[in-house]
């Protein structure tokens, strides 16, 4: 069988996806095949689409949390906004 080989992103070597909807297909295969969730997102630097384990609110939650929003942080005591 053929398979195609799929393009990856220089920046994050993720495979890119042309359009979300073609993720988004992938996305439910993967469930199908390996009941594994993945989410659908917007890569910042190539402008394609890339999947991801983490869902997305908690990986953006997790990056402010690595590289930090200085400044008001002593307030934030509870997450309710974004
Ligand atoms: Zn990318």
């Amino acid at each position: 069988m053929y398979f195609f080989e799929p393009k990856r992103c220089q920046e994050c070597n993720k495979i890119m996806y042309a359009s979300a909807a073609q993720a988004q297909r992938e996305v439910k295969e993967t469930y199908w095949k390996r009941g594994v969730t993945l989410f659908v997102y917007q890569c910042k630097w190539c402008g394609k689409w890339h999947l991801t384990k983490h869902d997305p609110h908690e990986y953006r939650r997790r990056n402010e949390m690595l590289f930090g929003k200085k400044g008001k942080g002593k307030k934030k005591s509870r997450a309710g906004r974004i």
